[in-house]
């Protein structure tokens, strides 16, 4: 039967058996074609959020970088609607694709450990917690971000905030080499010293100039166990415990990082009964120093006011990593997201997110509040795609829901809160916590890239003139 495939416009293309099978012999993965628009494959990586229609009507389960190879040259060469799939995790849903093909990378996930150069080579499909398992068996690691199950590679190329970010940077900041399958099909190292746009252009561009098939990570010494604190305030006491969290985090030291979420804390039975289905704000703050001397220094960010819960301790790095896991599960929530950022947290600009956290539409809806600074802000605006190096502060709008029938009325409340709260904010969004309900895929990207976007541009038209790679963040190939 002739498969036909969403090609760069949209429309039908059907495509001739002899090229399907062609493709299909080639591979050392899989190929699998589904041949009703309304029947989705199952997947063994399904997309996050839900709210996004994941119909693609193939997919190149890819085992190495020659079926990565394989699968950009078909698409381009049939001129497809194509989409990655790193971990999945894009809330705005950048890795499905309706009736077009999909290059999902899920099988990719190993992870290469060189202790001694303080290296890891990490493959294109692996998730967080793949990284942090292998790299702790010789204490070090680098940073990622705070749920396990989502992808490197788009967290990666969008920048990368996480529990390390004080001390040792963004994600992309501790990128020393990429292999990159670009739209030509070619396989390029990307470096300080091989294609230096191309390395400058992945480290905060998204996944725009190809598909990385690798990332060499630099590691650092942390953990086995690092400085812990996790502290439950009544979310009624919000105002006050966000102000003292700010006078903490504006002096604390790098080895900090922290912020202050609120949401309907579920009734988990392992944890106290005081806390179920309670409305809270949580302080979470890491130290990634010695563990017993980053304790004394957490310690004022546990008398921020009368906790209903302490849950502050030594912990292991890895249970760390996979703590937040419970509350954001694959496929069950449906979610928008939002974020700004604070050139500075003034009172008044408390008080909005304060009133925005008490208003929440549904139990597991977060608004955040992240500082940043430290190695994020060593880092020059121009030195990386990544543009955001200064703003000390970020709040994220994370509407969160699982009955379809408050979709509408769940983004619209996303919508007014980000609206309220970007008053207070200096214009910029952090691409990676961006939900798309009805936006375009052109949305903030001006914003987020600033001065960085015309030589983006210029660099995309460089490696992906036909823009190929279009279901991302997209920047367009400079004329
Ligand atoms: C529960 C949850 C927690 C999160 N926590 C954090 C956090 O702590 N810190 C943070 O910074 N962000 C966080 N994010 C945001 C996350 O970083 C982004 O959604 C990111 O895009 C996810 O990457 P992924 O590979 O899982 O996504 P995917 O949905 O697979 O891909 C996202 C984008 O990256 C592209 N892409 C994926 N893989 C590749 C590849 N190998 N080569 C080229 N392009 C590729 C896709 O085409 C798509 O455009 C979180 C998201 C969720 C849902």
């Amino acid at each position: 039967m002739t498969v036909t495939v969403a090609n760069l416009d949209g429309s039908p293309e059907p495509l001739p058996d002899a090229a399907v099978d062609g493709l299909r012999t080639q591979l050392r993965g899989q190929l699998v074609v589904s041949v009703a628009s309304d029947e989705a494959p199952t997947h063994p990586r399904p997309a996050w959020n839900p709210m996004h229609a994941d119909h693609p009507a193939i997919t190149v389960r890819c085992a190495g970088t020659a079926d990565v190879v394989d699968a950009v040259n078909f698409a381009r060469d049939h001129g497809l609607l194509v989409a990655v799939r790193g971990g999945g995790h894009s809330v705005a849903g950048l890795s499905t694709v309706h009736d077009g093909m999909l290059i999902d990378l899920s099988a990719m996930r190993g992870v290469q450990v060189d202790p001694q150069r303080r290296l890891a080579r990490v493959q294109g499909g692996a998730v967080l917690g793949d990284v942090d398992r292998e790299t702790q068996v010789f204490g070090l690691a680098t940073p990622l971000g705070r749920v396990s199950d989502t992808g490197v590679a788009g967290l990666t190329l969008g920048g990368g905030y996480g529990h390390l970010g004080g001390k040792y940077g963004l994600s992309c900041d501790n990128v020393v080499e990429a292999e990159v399958v670009c739209a030509d099909g070619q396989v390029r190292t990307a470096s300080a010293d091989s294609h230096p746009d191309l390395y400058w252009a992945i480290r905060g561009g998204g996944g725009n100039f190809g598909v990385v098939t690798s990332f060499t990570f630099r590691l650092h010494p942390v953990g086995p166990i690092v400085g812990f604190a996790g502290v439950f305030y009544p979310l009624e006491d919000i105002a006050e415990v966000i102000r003292g969290w700010r006078n903490y985090v504006v002096t604390a030291p790098d080895e900090v990082t922290a912020f202050v979420v609120s949401l309907t804390f579920p009734a988990v039975p392992d944890m106290p009964e005081v806390i179920h289905d309670r409305q809270v704000a949580i302080v979470v703050a890491v130290h990634c120093g010695e563990p017993d001397a980053g304790m004394q220094v957490l310690q004022p960010l546990r008398e921020l006011g009368t906790p209903l819960f302490d849950m502050s301790q030594p912990m292991p790095y890895t249970v760390l990593q996979s703590s937040f896991d419970p509350f954001f599960p694959r496929q069950a929530l449906r979610a928008y997201w939002k974020s700004t950022y604070l050139d500075a947290l003034t009172d008044d600009a408390v008080d909005t997110i304060s009133r925005k956290a008490l208003d929440r539409p549904a139990p597991l809806t977060v608004v955040g509040t992240f500082h940043l600074g430290g190695a994020v802000h060593a880092v020059g605006a121009e030195d990386t795609a990544f543009s955001e190096r200064s703003a000390p502060f970020m709040v994220s709008v994370d509407t969160n829901w699982t009955d379809p029938a408050q979709d509408a009325a769940a983004v619209a409340w996303g919508r007014a809160a980000w609206e309220e709260i970007s008053k207070y904010g200096n214009g910029n969004v952090f691409l990676n916590f961006t939900g798309l309900a009805d936006e375009s895929l052109l949305s903030h990207v001006d914003k987020a890239f600033g001065r960085n976007l015309r030589r983006l541009g210029q660099i995309k038209a460089a490696y992906d003139p036909g823009n190929l790679f279009r279901i991302n963040n997209n920047i367009i190939p400079a004329p």
